[in-house]
């Protein structure tokens, strides 16, 4: 690493309050650390759960973890991705979890767009886009991509049925074994209550 970069990586050139508050957030947090830096890389309750990035949702508050006990693996939607997939499966066969949770969650974000909503907006403008109550839109300029056109962006319309989906992905995966337990849940967003989901036919 350069000497340039390495004086990056301490000392940002922008800062912002953002910043500034996640920054005073970890000095509380390294003060209350106690033994934690003992812990052991493998999860110690061994499972692991995949979820949606919602800000709403708190794995380790609605599921009760405590650093070192489970993974979490998010994404937009919580969908079974070949990239969570991909995290599933280290997290089994290096790190040895054996049930894994699929956890979706009512007025979710991605039951607002599809795939072709979702590039067409990106073609016409990298700014954000805002929602109007019914659908998305941005006034076009110079700034749009096409690449959006090349993204699997997993969408669905309703939860239950994206646990399911995804549940059967995950299975049909020949890297996934068959002891492995998937459990299928919708988070309400309005109560915290985890519902659960019926097992894919
Ligand atoms: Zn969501």
């Amino acid at each position: 690493m350069s000497k340039t970069q390495s004086q990056e990586a301490t000392a940002p050139l922008e800062s912002s309050t953002t910043v500034g508050e996640v920054l005073a957030a970890n000095q509380e947090y390294q003060q209350q650390f106690g033994d934690k830096g003992a812990l052991a890389m493998p999860p110690a309750r061994r499972f692991a759960i995949l979820t949606c990035m919602d800000a709403r949702l708190d794995p380790a508050q609605f599921a009760g973890l405590a650093e070192g006990d489970a993974h979490v693996i998010r994404n937009a939607g919580g969908r079974a991705s070949d990239d969570a997939i991909r995290s599933l499966v280290i997290s089994y066969k290096l790190l040895g979890t054996k049930e894994w949770f699929i956890i979706h969650h009512t007025d979710c974000g991605m039951v607002t767009f599809d795939g072709p909503t979702m590039a067409g907006l990106l073609s016409r403008s990298l700014q954000p886009a805002e929602h109007n109550g019914e659908h998305w839109h941005c006034p076009a300029d110079h700034s749009g991509t096409d690449e959006g056109h090349f993204v699997p962006w997993l969408t669905f319309d309703d939860p239950a049925q994206a646990v399911q989906d995804d549940i059967r992905r995950i299975r049909q995966s020949p890297m996934v074994p068959e002891e492995i337990a998937l459990h299928g849940y919708v988070y309400d967003c309005g109560s915290g209550a985890l519902i659960p989901v019926a097992a894919p036919e």
